[in-house]
């Protein structure tokens, strides 16, 4: 018996013809010869050979994004902060300048105003609703330009045409975080910029039981260099974050679709019930709404914020008022969660930072899941109750 425990069978397919794509946890691959091994490795033939450098679980969620996209190329991370980190150092060098949207998600703020600097790469931080200050931000020496299309969490939307075309005038890339916007409402690519970036974590995934991140260029040069800080850095995804994303993503457009329609009924609602100040871009009273209907057409997103009086404490008693509510620092899962900016997504700010945003104690932000809206209208009027008690 020659037979050993640690030994695999090799593995073939078409034995089985599975409905669902297999799941691959596997680190290493078999090569048929060295030949096969130096074909793959140069590129000339496909293959897979240590799965930090790439594996099919990887492959197969990222062309799903991709056509989603309208894209091809895209590569897969182990977190949004791994796309947007790859992006930045794969597209940056030491002495080089980046701008960054003031209102960008809270660890890239923190990548560009703390992590940047320290490998000698310098960042402006500007209002990307006001193309005057973007412009006036460029320097010799900028080499790229990072937004989110609707901002965190005030949900202001960025003036994408004229930033797009800048980029073009000054030949700056202009990467996108489309996490908040979906290719549902954008594509950035499309509009022309260079680079898209996703959490892949949120609303694409949306079950909030895998961690992923996807970027895709449109330059064939920036895209291989991103891979390769990817594999170098060890950016990598996991096959089995991979395969459950899959299978989320298959409902993505209808979780989009049912999770948009609640976030429209809910805001009017959140006004009905008197809340001081309601942002969401489909409203009317949204600063930005003609530019977020020309922009994202009828794609509002699942976001919407709002604002109480009453600092810390009324915070306190709104949430502890709805505790069906999932108060959590999160976004985009199937079901809505409440989040509070000030005690965590923008917690390392001063108050008069945040308040500078427009973010006071009182400041609250929804990402709206697939739920009857009467529940979510139910719960929130027994929160805005008990503040008036
Ligand atoms: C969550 C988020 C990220 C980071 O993604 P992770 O998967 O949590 O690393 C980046 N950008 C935006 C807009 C996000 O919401």
């Amino acid at each position: 018996m020659t037979d050993d425990i640690a030994r695999r069978p090799a593995y073939s397919e078409g034995q089985a013809r599975a409905l669902n794509t297999p799941l691959q946890p596997s680190v290493v691959y078999r090569a048929d010869s060295p030949d096969a091994l130096n074909a793959m490795y140069d590129g000339a033939a496909h293959g897979y050979t240590y799965s930090r450098e790439g594996h099919a679980n990887a492959s197969v969620l990222a062309s799903k994004i991709d056509a989603l996209e309208g894209v091809s190329g895209g590569l897969m991370t182990g977190s949004g902060m791994g796309a947007v980190s790859a992006t930045l150092m794969a597209l940056l060098q030491s002495g080089d300048h980046v701008i960054g949207g003031d209102q960008l998600y809270g660890r890239s703020l923190r990548l560009l105003t703390q992590e940047l600097p320290r490998m000698g790469i310098a960042s402006t931080l500007v209002d990307p609703t006001d193309i005057a200050s973007v412009e006036a931000a460029i320097r010799p020496e900028t080499r790229l330009i990072l937004v989110e299309v609707v901002s965190n969490p005030t949900l202001r939307v960025a003036d994408m045409e004229a930033i797009i075309a800048l980029g073009k005038a000054r030949n700056i890339p202009v990467a996108v975080d489309n996490t908040f916007t979906t290719p549902m409402a954008y594509q950035p690519l499309a509009a022309g910029a260079d680079t898209v970036i996703h959490s892949v974590t949120k609303l694409l995934a949306g079950h909030s039981d895998a961690m992923l991140g996807y970027v895709a260029c449109a330059s064939k040069e920036h895209a291989d260099a991103i891979d390769g800080v990817i594999q170098t850095h060890g950016f990598t995804a996991s096959p089995y974050d991979c395969w459950m994303a899959e299978r989320g993503l298959m409902s993505f457009k209808l979780r989009f679709e049912r999770a948009q329609e609640n976030a429209a009924k809910l805001a009017d609602h959140l006004a009905d019930l008197g809340a001081k100040r309601v942002f969401y871009p489909g409203r009317t009273d949204h600063p930005d709404h003609n530019r977020a209907g020309a922009l994202l057409g009828p794609n509002f997103g699942n976001m919407v914020s709002f604002e109480i009086d009453g600092g810390m404490a009324a915070a306190n008693a709104l949430v502890k008022a709805m505790p069906s509510m999932p108060f959590a620092p999160t976004l985009g899962d199937i079901g809505t969660t409440l989040s509070h900016a000030a005690s965590s997504s923008h917690r390392a700010m001063t108050p008069e930072a945040r308040a500078a945003l427009g973010m006071s104690d009182g400041f609250f932000r929804i990402s709206t899941g697939i739920e009857d809206i009467d529940l979510l209208r139910e719960e929130f009027s027994q929160g805005f109750k008990a503040l008036q008690g």
